[in-house]
């Protein structure tokens, strides 16, 4: 039988992983590397030339004085953790199949829950970030859902409980390539309208059911086609992406999670979004997730709201 190349890929070894970024030190160079690709750059004057202080780590700049951490202004500013568990806790979300709880990445980490679940939401957040510049092209299947209550099949559409979503899929040659997978505050047509202008190219051709609001595809220029149920066509087949799509997600939460909050959804489905995107390339994964980290917003406490912790 023939191998499925994404499934059996070799992806980073622990081994491998270990000897990249086994000391704080490695981890510390390669966020230099990251942030300062050809060499220092002054925050505060742009300046290059510097003088570095290792054992505290520090760069001055020679114009200004200004001194700066690789970490200064990034989601790793003032972290407790050393960079070791930061990029452990990277590696273990980037190559995990489906995802792990805090719990999971507390035993890995050897650090408290709650900090191995702000790491946990903070890395997710920065998932949500990379994911954010992102647009679908192409053939484009799209379907609505929900999490917290049946699939969209499609009763109980709107219960107050359940938090709605966007999926989508991105084919080419019948083959999945990249996917979205996106919170909106509800299913009115100006939500979705919101989501496609940010998250499908106008020159992409979007496949729907005959769900309602899906008609601001065609008033919003897109090509689009609807496939009903006994219109004729292969419905299963039309959608059949987004639906492996959609059960691999439900497996997914159900296997690790026993509740997702409301307020948290959206980073659980953009890290599986993030994942999906990555399949292709599980090493250079991990880089990238390094990178976005420290390009990304530092996400304080207050924002992630820890009192509603669950996963
Ligand atoms: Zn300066």
């Amino acid at each position: 039988m023939a191998r499925n190349p994404v499934q059996f890929q070799r992806g980073m070894s622990l081994a491998m992983f270990l000897q990249r970024y086994g000391s704080e030190e490695q981890c510390h160079e390669a966020l230099i590397s990251m942030r300062w690709p050809s060499g220092f750059v002054c925050p505060a004057c742009a300046g290059c030339s510097h003088s570095y202080c290792k054992p505290r780590r520090l760069f001055q700049c020679s114009a200004c004085g200004h001194q700066a951490s690789v970490k200064a202004g990034t989601i790793f500013h003032r972290a407790k953790v050393p960079l070791t568990k930061w990029f452990l806790a990277i590696y273990l979300l980037a190559q995990s199949k489906n995802d792990i709880s805090a719990m999971e990445l507390m035993r890995q980490l050897g650090v408290r829950y709650d900090t191995a679940w702000l790491m946990k939401q903070k890395i997710m957040a920065a998932m949500l970030e990379a994911n954010a510049a992102q647009k679908l092209d192409g053939d484009v299947q799209v379907d609505d859902s929900y999490l917290g209550g049946v699939r969209s099949g499609k009763g109980g559409r709107g219960s107050p409980n359940k938090v709605p979503f966007v999926a989508a899929v991105e084919t080419r040659r019948d083959r999945p390539r990249r996917a979205q997978l996106r919170r909106l505050a509800s299913f009115k047509e100006t939500e979705v309208a919101q989501w496609a202008v940010i998250g499908v190219r106008r020159s992409a051709n979007v496949v729907t059911d005959g769900f309602l609001p899906f008609e601001i595809f065609a008033k919003k220029g897109y090509h689009h086609n609807v496939v009903l149920a006994g219109s004729g066509r292969p419905k299963e087949r039309t959608f059949h992406w987004v639906n492996t799509l959609l059960g691999n997600l439900k497996m997914s939460m159900t296997g690790t999670f026993h509740a997702i909050r409301r307020q948290h959804a959206h980073r659980y489905l953009a890290a599986f979004e993030w994942r999906f995107n990555h399949r292709f390339d599980l090493a250079g994964a991990i880089d990238a997730l390094a990178q976005t980290l420290l390009t990304a917003k530092p996400a304080p406490y207050q924002c992630i709201t820890f009192a509603e912790a669950s996963g």
